[in-house]
């Protein structure tokens, strides 16, 4: 008798994204007859990163199809942060704008901390990304805040998925602003018991090894392999990196895989940072694409709904 090898199941977060779409959609029509006007999210994109283009695009197609309303302003490669704080300045003085978004990334030439300047600025009622500190001490006192839509994403996956989280032991790989430390605050809210990795984490594979839900925020394609997973663990894969090498396309998923067929059709793949082994070890899996990014742009509509209702109370 021959014994197939495990696989674990897949955590369809477009699914989950339609599930968090669905629940917003009645929200988003109570708040338009009240109002007399759709909620509102003012976008700001700066600079020609190809990437930034498909995601705010996305963003805007996503918001429409809701009912919702976006107002893109763009800025050349060459603006200052002058030009950028302006333009939040008048999304935040704007009583049509519900939420505000700008892109990352901003253009080299507006200097290293224009991002946190920016960010800074954003009226935090506004700030549907939940980057501004007051929303991020807001996030870690455990009181009611925008918080950032890609942790908020999973969280919802995991409870869709009736992922137990409470005593169960976390794990996060990576400690970014934007990922890795309000994921780890959201676990911990829920009662996990949190270990947030980064580059100087000594013995990595065996500290996440421990873990029961292990997340990936990392950005380097394939890192976390079989050794890095308790056999049965969630793991719950952040990591977006464009693979543009055959090669190694071809020795992570096979010759005869789809993620070949779909390089050899477009030249280029997106994976993720958890390695295709993990499949045989893990429990339950997000696959990429897929999996964690539909659950962002759901959660950035669904925390401008929210911002566009609490100012609707006042
Ligand atoms: P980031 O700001 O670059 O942070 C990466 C983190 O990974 C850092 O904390 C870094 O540690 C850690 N790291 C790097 N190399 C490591 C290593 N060898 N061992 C252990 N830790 C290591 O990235 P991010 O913004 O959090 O994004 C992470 C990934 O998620 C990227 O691929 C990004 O594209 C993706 N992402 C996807 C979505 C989505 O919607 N799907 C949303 C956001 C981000 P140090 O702090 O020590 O440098």
């Amino acid at each position: 008798m021959t014994v197939e090898p495990a696989t674990a199941r897949r955590l369809d977060g477009a699914a989950a994204a339609a599930d968090i779409r669905a629940r917003i959609r009645p929200r988003v029509e109570a708040f338009t007859a009240r109002a007399g006007r759709a909620p509102k999210l003012g976008i700001l994109l700066a600079g020609n990163d190809p990437g930034s283009e498909i995601y705010v695009r996305n963003k805007m197609k996503n918001s429409a199809e809701l009912g919702m309303d976006s107002d893109l302003r763009r800025l050349t490669e060459s603006a200052s942060l002058a030009d950028a704080l302006a333009i939040v300045r008048e999304f935040n003085d704007s009583d049509a704008h519900d939420g505000i978004l700008v892109q990352s990334p901003l253009p080299a030439g507006m200097g290293s901390d224009a991002e946190q300047q920016v960010f800074d600025a954003i009226a935090p009622g506004k700030d549907v990304d939940g980057f501004n500190p007051a929303n991020v001490g807001r996030l870690v006192q455990k009181r009611p805040a925008l918080a950032p839509c890609t942790p908020s994403g999973i969280m919802d996956l995991l409870d869709r998925e009736k992922i137990a989280i409470s005593g169960a032991r976390a794990v996060v790989i990576g400690r970014s602003d934007i990922v890795g430390k309000p994921m780890a605050m959201l676990l911990l809210h829920r009662n996990a018991t949190v270990t947030i990795c980064h580059s100087r984490t000594v013995n990595l594979p065996a500290v996440a090894a421990s873990a029961d839900i292990l997340v990936a925020a990392i950005g380097r394609a394939a890192f976390v392999t079989r050794d890095f997973v308790k056999p049965g663990a969630t793991v719950i894969d952040v990591g977006m990196n464009r693979l543009d090498d055959r090669e190694q396309v071809e020795a992570l998923f096979g010759a005869g895989s789809r993620k070949l067929a779909a390089f050899d059709k477009r030249g280029s793949v997106v994976t993720g940072d958890v390695h295709p082994e993990v499949t045989s070890v893990a429990g339950a899996l997000t696959p990429v694409p897929g999996g964690v990014g539909p659950l962002t742009i759901a959660m950035l509509l669904a925390n401008t709904v929210r911002a566009a209702e609490d100012r609707l109370a006042g």
